[in-house]
């Protein structure tokens, strides 16, 4: 086995290796792997063994991710790696993004110049980054990410928001992100992610003072997080960064390790649209629940319908290049 060298380690006096990658900050003896599965302590250095591992690459609409205020109506050309900085119970992609011990690097390395090729000649407008999570593929992801930059392929991350700052600070080519918030406990995060919460709470703040387009997704989970009084502290604080920050709600369907749970009735997705609406979100979309208008984009000052969607499409969309309701004349932030 060997890998790249990854970025964002140090040394230990006792012979270790310290990844500073994402909130874990896991501390490697020679030989053993990160709980992203995706690094080593090899030959006294950390190495990266996912770098190159495109192994999953579809041109998706943007409002897949989900975007809904990110180049409505777009294709992103969206990759994804091995590895994942979270273990969740309810995990959708959980062969990719848990590839065990025994995973040893890609089969065939797909060279980040070869990734931007294919996304140009897709006819796509951004390069994201999705799937599994871009931080246990951070090497790949930068390098792919800045070429795409270049070649006019904003990048886009959808994210557990576990990162650390020094990764944060390196995320230059990136344009928008959606980041999970997954729950609104600590004790949640331990028990159903393997993380914790106030890391995700930190690069929410962040990643919007940066001027990072932001959306952030909450899967909401029968029994486990829909709570009304953790509902309503989660929007609060979300309002509090920035009532433009669009909350996704979407609907959990039994998975993985969390299939004997039921899933999310409707009523509890239409409580949480108004828990946010009453905290001060002006746009919350549900998701994975079809009809209804509930992932169309109306406009929070006079309620004039903006931007339509069936699924995953648009199939209208009046808003000015400004971002402008044509109605009532409000700015609706975005990137447009
Ligand atoms: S990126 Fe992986 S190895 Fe690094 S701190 Fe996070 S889980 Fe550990």
């Amino acid at each position: 086995m060997s890998g790249r060298e990854a970025r964002l380690w140090r040394r230990t006096e006792g012979g270790g290796v310290l990844c500073l990658l994402c909130g874990r900050k896991c501390l490697l003896r020679e030989g053993e792997r990160g709980f992203c599965e995706a690094r080593i302590h090899e030959g006294g250095g950390l190495k990266t063994l996912n770098y190159g591992a495109a192994e999953a690459v579809n041109l998706d609409p943007v409002e897949k991710k989900p975007l809904h205020h990110f180049l409505p109506g777009s294709l992103t050309f969206s990759v994804g790696a091995p590895g994942c900085t979270f273990d969740c119970l309810g995990c959708q992609n959980h062969s990719l993004s848990r590839p065990g011990n025994t995973y040893s690097g890609p089969l065939r390395e797909t060279p980040p110049e070869a990734l931007i090729r294919a996304a140009r000649e897709s006819g796509a407008r951004s390069l994201s980054f999705t799937y599994s999570e871009p931080t246990a593929f951070f090497e790949y992801a930068e390098d792919a990410g800045r070429r795409g930059k270049e070649a006019g392929l904003p990048g886009i991350w959808v994210t557990n928001g576990f990162f650390s700052r020094e990764a944060l600070d390196r995320l230059d080519y990136v344009s928008a992100m959606n980041i999970d918030l997954k729950g609104f406990t600590e004790g949640f995060y331990r028990e159903v992610t393997g993380g914790s919460l106030g890391r995700v709470r930190e690069n929410i703040k962040e990643v919007k003072a940066r001027g990072i387009w932001l959306e952030v997704t909450t899967l909401l989970i029968p029994t486990v997080n829909d709570n009304e009084s953790d509902l309503k502290a989660l929007a609060a604080f979300l309002a509090e960064v920035s009532p433009d920050i669009p909350w996704h709600v979407s609907r959990f369907i039994p998975l993985h390790r969390q299939s004997h749970l039921h899933q999310t009735p409707e009523s509890s997705l239409e409580r949480a649209r108004e828990i946010g609406r009453e905290a001060g979100l002006r746009h919350v979309y549900l998701g994975n629940v079809g009809g209804r208008g509930y992932s169309d984009t109306l406009c929070p000052g006079c309620g004039a319908p903006l931007i339509k969607r069936s699924g995953y499409s648009v199939s209208l969309n009046r808003l000015s290049g400004s971002g402008e309701c044509p109605e009532c004349g409000e700015r609706i932030m975005g990137v447009w």
